[in-house]
């Protein structure tokens, strides 16, 4: 089966993950998501934290499988495909994780760590030539050679986490998933370490998904993005066009409480009440409509909002544009 076009990288259509839980229920954390993300896109996916977008992540590396749906990858349909045969997939589409101090091996020397993918990959063939790799890779993500036969323990987080970036890109993958790559570290780090990641994007062709809770990430690192709320995608397009325009009130409420790029430009608080509901009985309706300030009645309570194209690639789930 093919996707549509030829320069996407990742087509989802209708992706569920829903995870069983006691007495026959589930948690429904990806609940019927459809994106597109295209070759070289820095792609975000935001939201609170219980919103599914890491979920959705690891469904689209094929970390787990998803419920239902179909993922499709450079226009071929991966989503039965076994991953631990298709090593050149695995390569493909690499991960770099939120916590550098937990996904580095504490007792493995640095150009271990670097270099294992290409050990399980079977792509050097001596010590030599693992030495070698890691060094040209450490080199690439700003760290000099001193730091091959380190620790984990013996690096700041921010050369941690450059670490795992060069692990992740030894493989030369084509697309990365970015799960809160910078969350754990000082601002001042942070901004390295993403200006970091955008050369490598434009060095290597690569592609990024950069999950983050944190819209003001999400605003100067990302050109397209995805809102998700309760495992639904809420709104979806260039980012620009959404910090610009947010249609969806929970686009509405999340952007009025992150710090504005011009200071001048006053937007009122929407402060949101209410916990976010379970996904294992979410709301019915609109998954929203617990807190949503601009909701209509009973259509939202009762029907579930299609995603509608208001504007050129701008998609907005909401009654108020039905
Ligand atoms: Fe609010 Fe209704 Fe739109 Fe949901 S569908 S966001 S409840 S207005």
């Amino acid at each position: 089966m093919k996707g549509k076009k030829v320069d996407e990288i990742i087509r989802l259509q209708d992706i569920t993950k829903h995870f069983p839980w006691k007495k026959r229920k589930y948690v429904k954390a990806v609940d019927g998501v459809s994106l597109s993300i295209n070759k070289r896109d820095i792609f975000g996916l935001a939201g609170e934290s219980g919103s599914g977008k890491t979920t959705l992540g690891r469904v689209i590396l094929r970390l787990i499988d998803p419920t239902s749906g179909i993922i499709f990858y450079e226009g071929a349909d991966i989503t039965n495909i076994k991953m631990e045969k298709e090593m050149d997939l695995r390569r493909k589409m690499q991960i770099v994780f939120q916590d550098p101090y937990s996904s580095l091996h504490p007792r493995k020397k640095i150009k271990d760590i670097i270099g294992r993918g290409l050990k399980t990959h079977h792509l050097i063939e001596n010590e030599r030539e693992l030495v070698e790799k890691a060094e040209e890779f450490l080199n690439l993500v700003g760290m000099g050679v001193e730091h091959l036969y380190r620790y984990p323990h013996e690096l700041s987080g921010g050369q941690r986490q450059r670490v795992a970036i060069a692990r992740a890109l030894i493989l030369n993958p084509g697309f990365v998933v970015l799960d809160e790559p910078t969350s754990s570290l000082d601002v001042s780090v942070q901004a390295e370490v993403l200006n970091l990641l955008k050369n490598l994007r434009e060095n290597l062709d690569l592609t990024y998904l950069f999950i983050t809770h944190d819209l003001s990430l999400a605003r100067v690192f990302t050109e397209k993005m995805a809102v998700m709320y309760l495992g639904k995608m809420t709104e979806y397009g260039d980012t620009e066009d959404i910090f610009k325009n947010p249609m969806h009130p929970y686009t509405k409420a999340l952007l009025s409480v992150t710090p504005q790029l011009d200071p001048k430009r006053k937007t009122k608080k929407i402060i949101l009440k209410g916990e976010i509901p379970s996904p294992i009985d979410p709301p019915v309706g609109c998954g929203f409509h617990t807190r949503c300030i601009e909701k209509i009645g009973r259509i939202c309570e009762e029907g579930f909002p299609q995603s509608k194209e208001m504007e050129k690639g701008h998609f907005v789930a909401c009654h108020l544009y039905s």
